[in-house]
């Protein structure tokens, strides 16, 4: 019986296996006009230089559309294509079926080309979501969708997405005299959402581009496998985060190891994690308080005493009390 899967061969792009082996050539260099230390603008370098030459590169409005296409100035060596805030999913899905037609009709060589498409929190977690939901319940097209998650809408003046963490402050929940905490809710898990809803997506992995050789190689192996893929980056923000650029690699490692940002990779339905975070899971790294990433930053200035135990608590509920930490939020003590 068909099921209608048209699988075409990918890139074997295989692991690098370690720095030294990681190729000088940049396809994401000068040119563009992030902030100091962005994250966001680190992630968009170790994604270019993990997937290589033959990739065409798909990107939603957001800070990494709007600072990187400067008149006159790109800093990208693939060929790039601006989409619109909610059409990441659209545009990988349409790429990849446009290379599927023009190489069968014999208009271009017929070979694998990595199509990437990327999108921000506020193109990927809030407004693109339901675009990446259906491209990714496609199982015949080999594409890769890349959220960079600065946890706000960083481009128009930092305002809450649905990925800002609970208390922040942003230009939409600035702390008063009166009410303290502005933002309420919990930061969505999209990782997991995509998960749960989407078994034929063949690749899902959390990154940290503090954890650069590992980031690259979780592009790599999304790139090889073969269907719809899924990676969601945290990118540490000086300018929405309020914190001095030289931080930006050690608040990604602090939202590694306070467990705030459990790295991990679901392959094929397998789960693994790896970094830091497997080393807490297994009892072999003490998770640092939330407080030493919190206070680094001037979005939770505001913070007393309670607000930090408070997000504690919850952190330690996520580690104690989940099935997965990080991943099934349903309780470990299951009834029945
Ligand atoms: Fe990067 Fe944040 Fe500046 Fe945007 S606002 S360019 S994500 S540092
Ligand atoms: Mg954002």
């Amino acid at each position: 019986m068909s099921t209608f899967v048209d699988t075409r061969p990918t890139q074997n792009l295989e692991s690098f296996k370690g720095v030294k082996k990681v190729p000088h050539e940049e396809y994401y260099s000068s040119g563009h006009r992030t902030c100091q230390g962005c994250e966001s603008a680190q992630i968009m370098k170790l994604m270019a230089k993990a997937a290589g030459p033959r990739t065409i590169v798909l990107g939603a409005t957001g800070c990494m559309y709007v600072a990187n296409t400067s008149y006159y100035a790109t800093p990208w060596g693939l060929p790039w294509m601006h989409t619109q805030l909610g059409s990441a999913g659209s545009a990988a899905l349409g790429a990849a079926a446009a290379f599927r037609v023009q190489m069968r009709k014999g208009a271009m060589k017929d070979e694998p080309i990595n199509v990437i498409a990327f999108c921000g929190d506020g193109g990927g977690a809030d407004m693109g979501l339901n675009a990446i939901s259906a491209t990714l319940t496609h199982p015949d097209y080999n594409l890769l969708i890349l959220l960079y998650d600065n946890e706000s809408y960083g481009n128009t003046d930092i305002q809450i997405s649905g990925t800002s963490p609970y208390g922040v402050n942003t230009s939409f929940s600035t702390p008063g005299k009166v009410t303290r905490i502005m933002h309420h809710r919990w930061k969505k898990n999209v990782a997991p959402l995509i998960i749960a809803g989407h078994p034929t997506c063949k690749y899902v992995g959390t990154i940290s581009t503090s954890y650069a050789l590992q980031a690259m190689n979780c592009v790599r192996r999304a790139l090889s496998i073969g269907g719809p893929t899924f990676i969601h980056c945290l990118n540490p923000c000086p300018k929405g985060w309020d914190f001095d650029p030289i931080l930006s690699h050690e608040l990604g490692e602090l939202a590694v190891n306070t467990g705030i940002w459990p790295l991990y990779e679901v392959i094929e339905g397998k789960l693994k994690l790896y970094g830091k975070t497997e080393q807490i899971a297994k009892g072999k790294f003490k998770r640092l308080p939330v407080r030493d990433y919190l206070l680094k930053q001037g979005r939770f200035a505001h913070f007393l005493e309670e607000d930090i135990e408070f997000f504690q608590s919850k952190i330690d509920e996520m580690w104690d009390k989940w099935l997965v930490p990080g991943v099934i939020p349903l309780l470990k003590d299951l009834e029945g």
